[in-house]
């Protein structure tokens, strides 16, 4: 499969990498929207979060365990934390990524 984060993942497509282990990596987004923006992705391929198996569960709580240390790793004291699902939720990148937006105050709703 031809998925962009999941050479990401793999290593095999260079990023502005804040963390990795061997179940996720965190690399600061190429178009951020804010003084902050993070992604956080599983390394194995989930399509969004409208589609996890059980047994993926644990991991998506790991994910946001390493969200919740980076985003205190890189001094952000509110934050949002984001994922679009689907065409119609502005997803573009049919692979499951966390935003981590901070820096700025956000407005809602987000539009
Ligand atoms: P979404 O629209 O929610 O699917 O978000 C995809 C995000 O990935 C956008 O914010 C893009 O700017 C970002 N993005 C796409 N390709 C890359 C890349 N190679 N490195 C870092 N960020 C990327």
């Amino acid at each position: 499969m031809d998925c962009i984060f999941c050479a990401i993942g793999a290593g095999d497509v260079p990023s502005d990498k804040l963390y990795e282990d061997p179940q996720c990596v965190a690399f600061r987004d190429l178009s951020p929207q804010a003084p902050t923006h993070f992604l956080v992705i599983p390394k194995e391929h989930i399509p969004s979060l409208a589609e996890f198996r059980e047994d993926q569960e644990a991991l998506l709580g790991h994910i946001l365990a390493v969200i919740r240390d980076l985003a205190q790793r890189e001094g952000l004291e509110g934050y949002r934390v984001v994922t679009n699902i689907g065409e119609e939720g502005g997803q573009s990148v049919p692979h499951l990524h966390f935003h981590v937006l901070g820096g700025r105050s956000m407005t809602w709703p987000p539009g």
